[in-house]
């Protein structure tokens, strides 16, 4: 059967992972390289191109009617470029043109990272069945995307739903993207650690000062580590709320490394979320963890394939 696949990437800072997936989202064949983020743009793209070298090969590739890509952003899908922040070789860099050329002409679908996730999760996660949900990654940064109306709402450049650049305090600490108190800035990972480290949090005799060592020692009943995960959990709320308020979403879902605190972050989360949640129709939004593994990119950049194509209905994506 012709164009029942669809091809993954999911391009990050650490690897390049691509992927021909079915219509049910299951993966059949897997490929993957190290991104090398601190090398010049094409020393990048050739290891892309390697990635979709090795889908090409296999006998499958036939199938295959489309190609999503969910890139660390920020991409620029009306263009077709993206500019990771953690890729310097990759300014304005015309992925979807040299990725269509790796691809035989396929069609390419580009969305942002965040947009990919909650792909993912709405399609085959914790936002399942879910026709207005925002999914969070909250890790190294705090990034998103939005469900609206059943479908994935990506905005004009593949952006929209970044959540982790809202800004919740608006006098704070100035965050590496030019504005000031953002999400991002309080709640992703490392911020948790150096708030805990510069309030007196010690770690253990292993020296780990990542923010799983600091959920380790808030579970074990640390103030200094509950009172840093307590003010992440606060600026979600107050991220959350803000989304949901504006747009009416009744899920907010969150994976990530943090998120694996499990309740040393979302018993405050939900604290936290009657504190900015408050009017009547916003009331009955829940948290809920992500279910999507590793695989969340990967499989979100497949809906977001099947999702451009008019086939999308029938294969159940956005619904
Ligand atoms: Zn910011």
């Amino acid at each position: 059967m012709q164009n029942d696949l669809v091809a993954a990437l999911d391009i990050g800072g650490t690897k390049i992972a691509g992927a021909l997936v079915d219509s049910d989202g299951r993966i059949l064949v897997r490929a993957q390289r190290p991104t090398p983020a601190q090398e010049d743009g094409e020393t990048v793209m050739r290891a892309v191109s390697e990635v979709v070298g090795e889908l090409t090969a296999s006998p499958l590739w036939a199938r295959a009617g489309a190609l999503g890509i969910g890139s660390a952003g920020p991409v620029d899908a009306s263009a077709g470029t993206v500019s990771p922040v953690n890729v310097p070789g990759w300014r304005d860099f015309p992925l979807v043109e040299r990725v269509r050329a790796a691809a035989g002409g396929l069609p390419v679908e580009l969305v942002g990272d965040g947009v990919a996730i909650a792909a993912a999760e709405h399609w085959q996660g914790a936002a399942r069945g879910h026709d207005n949900a925002l999914c969070m990654v909250v890790s190294t940064g705090v990034g998103g995307g939005l469900v609206l109306g059943g479908s994935l709402y990506s905005g004009p450049t593949g952006n929209a739903g970044h959540i982790g650049h809202i800004s919740v305090q608006l006098d704070g600490d100035p965050c590496p993207c030019g504005a000031r108190g953002c999400v991002e800035r309080i709640a992703s990972g490392p911020n948790i650690a150096r708030r805990a480290l510069e309030s007196g949090w010690r770690p253990g005799p292993d020296g780990d000062t990542s923010a799983a060592a600091v959920a380790e020692a808030a579970r074990a009943g640390d103030p200094v580590a509950l009172a840093s995960f307590e003010r992440a959990a606060q600026a979600l709320a107050a991220g959350i709320a803000a989304t949901a308020t504006l747009v009416e979403i009744d899920i907010a879902v969150i994976g990530g490394g943090v998120a694996k605190s499990g309740d040393v972050l979302f018993a405050p989360l939900r604290r936290a979320l009657r504190d900015y949640a408050t009017l009547s129709f916003v009331q009955q939004l829940t948290v809920v963890p992500a279910l999507m593994g590793t695989d969340a990119g990967l499989v979100g950049a497949a809906a977001a394939a099947l999702g451009s194509r008019a086939g999308a209905a029938a294969a159940g994506v956005g619904g």
